[in-house]
């Protein structure tokens, strides 16, 4: 079992849904730390570098204005495999395909508005929580960790 740390985010569709807490709500529920967070407006060039490796897809520049167009709430979840089981709580990439449990599934209808990010990998979250989060994380014990595993 690994201890990780995964970056989410609740995109502008989400917060202008009012989502924030539904969306926090899931993963605290499941047992994932909350370690960091904010509401913040994304300046262009983080969500150049946030999506850099799309940069070359046809739906790149709609992804940028879509994720600068309005504040989004960013955080850092901490959990046993919390980068997969993060993902598995989001759905598929397209809410049409995602199952109903799922937040994308739940609550999405189109791939360009699926109401949450978050990392896919050890890797891109190390490098998404650094760019996001360069401020760094709150470490913490809870009671209930005990509960957990
Ligand atoms: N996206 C899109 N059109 C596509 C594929 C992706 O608008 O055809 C957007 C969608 O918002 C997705 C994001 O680009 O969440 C990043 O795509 P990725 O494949 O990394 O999916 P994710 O990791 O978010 O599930």
């Amino acid at each position: 079992m690994a201890v990780e740390k995964t970056f989410v985010m609740v995109k502008p569709d989400g917060v202008q849904r009012g989502l924030i807490g539904e969306v926090l709500g899931r993963f605290e529920r499941k047992g994932l730390k909350l370690v960091a967070a904010k509401l913040m407006s994304v300046p262009q060039s983080l969500a150049e570098q946030h999506y850099a490796e799309h940069r070359e897809r046809p739906f790149f520049g709609e992804l940028v204005s879509f994720i600068t167009s309005s504040p989004v709430f960013a955080m850092v979840l901490e959990g046993e495999n919390a980068i997969s089981v993060a993902r598995t709580l989001m759905g598929k990439t397209n809410p049409a395909e995602s199952a109903p449990g799922t937040i994308r599934g739940d609550y999405g209808l189109t791939i360009g508005m699926n109401i949450v990010h978050g990392s896919d990998s050890p890797e891109s979250a190390a490098r998404e929580i650094e760019l996001w989060f360069s401020e760094g994380t709150v470490s913490y014990d809870k009671a209930v960790d005990v509960w957990l595993a």
